[in-house]
């Protein structure tokens, strides 16, 4: 518009120009003679032409110039137009209302899935999604009328080919002057994946929300930037108290320093880390969660948040351990049941088989339980299970297992180092118990049982096998008459009885002396005299005869009467040597065996003074042999023990020598004059060459420590030549004679060894 009106003004100044000049040019000629006229019209016309020619060639250049230039700038503007496009991928649209014409750019046809150089005038709205079309449609006739600043919509699009997505529209009209849109041009987008990150995002915003794990995002400087709603309601703080603060205000204080540090070690190593981790909730109660976090880095790998997300696990531990309770108890007497004990037996088993340790097992059957239940109802029958559980109870030390495995069937797991007697005097115990009446609903009911044991593992090699014998044992109880104990091994079950047979009677045998020591003679090996005599204690049982030290000595050690008998039979070997010597039999000594339980009694020193003074002995003449293994296994009060007796002058015997684990250093600072060889080196001499270097090196140990050499359990004349001529001082054994009472010594002491 402008241009033209440009035009016509240039045009009218040159046409009045022109006109003046031609006028003006024309009337100062008329003013010149005719013949000049002629001429300078001439010159005046050809001058004319040349110079409007040359005004005309410079306007014609100037507008050639000018529309290059543009024509240049409209093709630079064109192409960054193209390249934007393409670099952004849109698509161009131009829709030429009055023309009704519609140009796609290739893209625009890719986005909505036509070939290059459609133009679907009439039907584009079929390319759009069935629920889009009337959005569409509606957005697209507001901004026509003129609605709308800008056409903006957003739909999907179905490809002919099934496929398809979220396109963006935007554009704007072209209006004429009456506002009439005349155009609409525009781009297209594909903002399928736009659309699908925004959905994302909004269900990990409703997730956030909803979810009943707690959630909380820290900055990288570790400072709080937002929690959920259930982080809110786990911890009891509202989102305002802890936002900008360090996490570490939920810290339960459970954890060390090295807990963390490994947590954070391995979340900057691999990005995450997950466990259960004890937290303080608002209220100051601390509980356990499990937690999950993660370390979220941006695209160029830096650390840009952490995202925690927990679960309170409060509730599931309860409810675990609730219905790990039920299913390891009997609901009826709360014992463990069958299970729980069958777990708490293999642990044991395993332990004992490291350690080389045993275990008890009671199998417990009530005795005509089921009378009860018949007469009584069941809820009596209940009422009497649980009272016998309650009794039962009292028995069991910190590390049994007493478990209800069937209705009046139970089960004690004894997992500490009882012996055979003992178990015995348990089983004895829980029958007693058992037997003092039941009061059951106002009436008093007599109840009994029957037991039966077995021991790992020797009564079996797993849980089941030896529940199986135990209660194989208990049947035989119940056969012998019920209300009694059986072990599953027959000699077990005598060897328990008499056992505690003999500890009540062992009581009985101090008091009234059915005590008695026997005295078995030394001789000189060299002289072929009598040097001394081994006092060794005998008991003389009312009923039962002579029992051996070998059997009732173990039972006094259990029973604490070790010290009583040791002390017993020193005062008789003292009075008895007083005895000989005073009758000239020429007995230099005797000795007397001396168990470690005694010496560490500590009260030793002043029993073998006052027995020395009692019978007026010198302490040379006391000789006390104690064990290899026990002296080697004394503490240093002990030791100290000896030394105060060998200072007193008594003379000291390391007994069953060779079968003990010397130290040699240690039994280099003992205060020891003798060492006894064991019967067990002397038995196989002299065939066995094994024995015979044995007892060699023994002997040749015992000269170099300067010590006096005794060999035991000499039997034959042989074992006798040999252990001379290997240097043996003295020897002991039943060549000369069997452990005697005194008044069978003393013929014996009459006459010179003969042997
Ligand atoms: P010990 O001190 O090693 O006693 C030697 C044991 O060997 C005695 O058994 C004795 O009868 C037996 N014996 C002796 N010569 C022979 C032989 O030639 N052949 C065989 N086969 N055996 C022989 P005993 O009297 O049954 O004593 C057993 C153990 O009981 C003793 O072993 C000793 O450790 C302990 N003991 C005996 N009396 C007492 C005592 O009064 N106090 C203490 N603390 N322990 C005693
Ligand atoms: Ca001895
Ligand atoms: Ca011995």
């Amino acid at each position: 518009m402008r241009s033209s009106s440009g035009a016509w003004v240039v045009t009218l100044s040159y046409i009045v120009v022109a006109t003046v000049w031609v006028l003006f040019s024309d009337s100062w000629l008329r003013m010149l003679d005719i013949e000049l006229q002629y001429r300078l019209q001439t010159v005046k016309g050809v001058g004319f032409v040349l110079v409007t020619g040359v005004l005309l060639f410079f306007s014609v250049r100037y507008h050639l110039r000018r529309r290059r230039q543009q024509e240049y700038a409209l093709r630079r503007s064109q192409e960054r137009f193209d390249l934007a496009l393409t670099g952004g991928n849109d698509g161009v649209w131009d829709w030429n209302i009055e023309a009704q014409q519609l140009y796609l750019s290739p893209r625009s046809c890719e986005i909505l899935g036509l070939p290059p150089g459609s133009a679907p005038l009439g039907d584009w709205l079929h390319l759009l999604a069935a629920e889009d079309r009337a959005g569409a449609h509606t957005a697209l006739v507001q901004h026509l009328r003129g609605d709308t600043e800008r056409l903006d919509v957003t739909y999907r699009v179905v490809h002919p080919d099934g496929g398809g997505g979220w396109v963006h529209a935007g554009g704007r009209a072209v209006r004429d002057d009456a506002g009439r849109a005349t155009r609409l041009v525009g781009v297209l987008r594909d903002v399928s994946e736009q659309v699908a990150r925004e959905l994302r995002l909004r269900q990990a915003g409703v997730m956030f929300d909803c979810t009943s794990e707690g959630m909380l995002i820290c900055d990288a400087g570790q400072t709080i930037i937002d929690v959920n709603n259930a982080f809110c309601s786990i911890t009891g703080y509202r989102p305002d108290e802890v936002i900008g603060r360090h996490p570490n205000l939920l810290a339960s204080g459970r954890h060390d320093t090295a807990f963390y540090r490994q947590m954070w070690q391995q979340l900057m190593g691999s990005g995450r880390w997950s466990g259960e981790i004890w937290n303080r909730r608002k209220n100051g109660e601390i509980y356990p969660q499990w937690q999950n976090i993660i370390a979220v880095r941006d695209q160029r790998g830096e650390l840009s948040h952490y995202v925690a997300v927990f679960a309170d696990l409060s509730t599931l531990k309860r409810n675990q351990q609730e219905i790990d309770y039920l299913a390891h108890h009997d609901p009826l007497t709360k014992l463990p049941n069958r299970l729980l004990l069958n777990e708490r037996l293999s642990t044991a088993m395993a332990r004992a088989r490291r350690q080389g340790g045993e275990l008890g097992v009671l199998f417990i059957d009530l005795d005509r339980f089921k009378g009860v239940n018949d007469s009584l109802g069941h809820s009596a029958g209940d009422q009497l299970l649980q009272r016998v559980a309650e009794r039962m109870q009292t028995v069991c030390d910190d590390g049994d297992t007493l478990a209800r495995l069937s209705s009046d069937e139970f089960a004690l797991l004894i997992d500490r180092p009882l012996g055979v007697e003992q178990l015995g005097k348990l089983a004895e115990r829980i029958l007693r118990l058992l037997q003092a009446p039941f009061e059951l609903s106002g009436q008093l009911l007599h109840m009994s049982a029957s037991v039966g044991l077995a021991i790992f593992p020797r009564d079996g090699c797993d849980g089941a096998e030896l529940l199986k014998n135990a209660d194989s044992a208990m049947s035989l109880a119940k056969q012998r008459g019920r209300n009694g104990y059986a072990f599953y091994t027959q000699d077990l079950t005598e060897q328990a009885r008499r056992r505690l047979s003999l500890e009540t009677d062992l009581h009985e045998a101090i008091g009234t002396g059915q005590l008695r020591v026997y005295y078995q003679l030394q001789k000189s090996l060299s002289q072929d005299r009598w040097v001394s005599a081994e006092a060794l204690v005998r008991w003389e049982h009312p009923s039962q005869g002579i029992v051996s030290p070998g059997e009732f000595l173990p039972v006094a050690r259990q029973a604490g009467l070790m010290g009583e008998i040791d002390e017993y039979v020193l005062d008789e070997a003292c009075r008895q040597l007083r005895s000989w010597q005073q009758a000239g039999y020429g007995l230099q000594s005797v000795a007397v065996n001396m168990s470690g339980y005694w010496l560490e009694r500590g009260d030793v020193v002043r029993c073998v003074e006052q027995a020395l003074q009692r019978h007026g002995l010198p302490p040379a003449a006391l000789e006390l042999e104690v064990t290899e293994d026990e002296m080697m296994q004394f503490g240093d009060a002990a030791v100290q023990l000896l030394d105060r007796l060998a200072a007193l002058g008594v003379r000291l015997a390391i007994d069953d020598f060779g079968t003990g684990h010397s130290s040699l250093l240690r039994l280099k600072r003992m205060p020891v004059n003798k060492l006894k060889i064991d019967r067990g080196f002397v038995v196989d001499l002299p065939g066995s060459e094994r024995d015979s270097a044995m007892a060699r090196a023994i002997i040749a140990l015992g000269k170099s420590l300067h010590l006096q050499l005794i060999a035991e359990g000499v039997e034959t004349a042989a074992q006798q030549t040999l252990l001379r001529e290997l240097g043996c001082d003295v020897g002991q054994g039943y060549l000369y004679n069997r452990p005697l009472p005194a008044a069978q010594i003393e013929p014996l002491l009459q006459g010179a060894p003969h042997a």
